[in-house]
């Protein structure tokens, strides 16, 4: 909630939205870099540009890595950026906030991972995905073989939300992602189930979030969503609570997506599981 409310506050400060090219998002990504280096991380921009309305703009994702081998790399990421409509609370400051948690919580419990943890905050997601594939395309076929996964978190904190894990197994919407996105799906199911936490699957969409560059370029993807403008089913409200036949998220990409478009127990809950799963493939022996 403390990154949150800095999030938010930057908004306000920056006409209300922190939306890729503005001076919004050059705030948040200063909290998200004194954030990282707060706890031990030494977090880089990794620039590039695209064309809006006939003029180039120049942004950035932020990448920040634990130690660990490289060559056994799992991108763990988010996007940064608004849409210009609102501040972007929940879509997704609240990914964001996982991902600090979960950096600073590595750092702070002296965790070692055998493998290298690369925390992403994409820039430009709600212009095209334009972050997370620009760090894609970037990749040589070697650094594309060593990445061994990506998590995404995009929207976690949904005010009629429910706890939605990627099907990567295709079990449910046969929609099969590359070979071990069944493994991952199946470890954050593993953490919710030991936690007495209900869960349904959710689709990969096609151009949906930051997952989509990763899947299309073979590399096992998972991640956490708490869903945005569908309706809550009758079924969902047996299993998470919440009002029927409303939004996931009534204020989603609008410029109520503030501080009070937050439920703070799933926050908790989706932070949770990123951390296991997380840590669970930083310390996944390899064989020799
Ligand atoms: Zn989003």
């Amino acid at each position: 909630m403390k990154h949150l409310e800095a999030l938010q506050k930057v908004a306000d400060g920056a006409g209300g939205n922190r939306a890729s090219g503005t001076s919004g998002y050059e705030a948040s990504a200063r909290y998200v870099e004194e954030q990282l280096r707060a706890a031990g991380y030494k977090p880089v921009r990794q620039v590039f540009t695209y064309r809006d309305d006939d003029a180039d703009v120049e942004t950035f994702n932020i990448l920040a890595d634990t130690a660990g081998d490289p060559t056994h790399t799992i991108v763990v990421g988010g996007h940064l950026d608004s849409v210009r409509r609102g501040p972007g609370i929940n879509d997704n400051g609240s990914g964001v906030a996982a991902l600090l948690e979960t950096a600073r919580w590595i750092t702070e419990t002296g965790i070692q991972p055998k493998n290298r943890v690369r925390f992403a905050f994409w820039g430009a997601e709600e212009v095209d995905l334009l972050g997370s594939k620009h760090y894609v395309d970037s990749l040589s076929i070697q650094e594309n073989t060593q990445t061994m996964l990506n998590l995404n978190l995009d929207m976690v904190a949904s005010p009629n939300g429910g706890r939605f894990v990627h099907d990567g197994d295709g079990s449910s919407f046969g929609v099969v992602g590359p070979a071990g996105s069944d493994v991952i799906e199946r470890t954050f199911l593993d953490y919710f189930a030991q936690n007495g936490l209900a869960t349904e699957p959710t689709e990969f969409e096609d151009g949906d979030s930051d997952y989509d560059p990763f899947l299309k370029a073979g590399i096992p993807s998972g991640g956490l969503f708490t869903g945005d403008e569908d309706g809550k089913t009758a079924e969902q409200v047996q299993e998470f609570g919440g009002v029927e036949n409303n939004e996931h998220d009534p204020c989603y990409h609008r410029a109520c997506d503030d501080i009070s478009n937050i439920d703070r127990q799933l926050l908790h809950e989706m932070a949770g599981a990123l951390g296991y799963v997380t840590v669970a493939f930083a310390m996944l022996p390899r064989p020799d």
